[in-house]
């Protein structure tokens, strides 16, 4: 892999786990995991556990992550959690644009944009997904789409903030299907990607870490982080073990 890029592997737990457990995951997943001294690690547990989270994670170079926030900066939004909370919470990375709130929960590419622009403005970093449906891709029109969906949400993104934007490729067919895209279909895309960001800010393109997700596992993990544009993870299933986890972010170091 290009050295001026980071190997990024993140864990989603979605809906899943009870806060009562994230200290004993944490306490498995660092005695699992060999050396992460290449790879940034962070994980996205649900937003009532990320207080727990952050404690547990503590001086461990592990960072928390959460799977969501709001656009608005703050008032009556009832529900909603705000950038400036999740900052000063101890949260480094925020995902933005899962395939799962654009097609349960109606989020547009506006929203998904504006809620890129807050992470950015509040020191955090945004992991933007974007990904096409198996329909899309039996329809020949996957790159189309990629493309629509990166320009939309990265309007307004100035060339000093996009190294900060990790963008994840989450193929929707793939997510949590068991289905992983090959390493040459992720592959395919992932440097697809990085020609749409080639075309939006030049060289800066080649500093911007993609990742790959769906239905990834330490089995398939070594084969798709070894793809030149494919640089790291995101994880939703494999996260919620400690010894999965571990292992893919194992196979990272071993592959930067
Ligand atoms: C995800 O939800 O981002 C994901 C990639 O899930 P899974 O690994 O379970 O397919």
């Amino acid at each position: 892999m290009d050295h001026i890029r980071k190997t990024v592997i993140g864990g989603n737990w979605k809906m899943n786990l009870l806060p009562s457990e994230v200290s004993a995951y944490a306490e498995e997943l660092k005695k699992y995991i060999t050396d992460s001294e290449n790879t940034v690690v962070f994980f996205a547990p649900p937003f009532v556990m990320l207080p727990i989270a952050v404690q547990s994670f503590k001086d461990t170079g592990i960072f928390v992550a959460a799977q969501n926030v709001s656009e608005h900066e703050n008032g009556a939004f009832t529900g909603e959690v705000s950038a400036s909370q999740l900052r000063d919470l101890g949260i480094t990375h925020v995902i933005a644009g899962h395939s799962e709130r654009r097609s349960i929960y109606g989020e547009a590419d506006s929203a998904v944009n504006a809620k890129v622009l807050k992470i950015l403005e509040h020191s955090m970093q945004p992991v933007l997904c974007v990904g096409e449906s198996e329909e899309i891709r039996d329809s020949g029109k996957t790159e189309e789409l990629i493309a629509s969906q990166l320009k939309a949400a990265l309007s307004g993104v100035s060339e000093d903030d996009i190294t900060r934007v990790i963008i994840a490729y989450e193929p929707i067919w793939a997510i949590g299907t068991g289905r992983t895209a090959t390493a040459v279909q992720a592959e395919e895309v992932c440097c697809f990607i990085r020609g749409v960001l080639a075309e939006l800010y030049c060289e800066k393109a080649n500093a911007v870490s993609i990742i790959y997700g769906g239905s990834m596992n330490a089995d398939n993990a070594s084969e798709l982080l070894g793809a030149p544009n494919i640089d790291g993870g995101l994880i939703g299933g494999a996260s919620l073990v400690p010894e999965s986890f571990a292992k893919i972010i194992n196979t990272a170091n071993t592959s930067n």
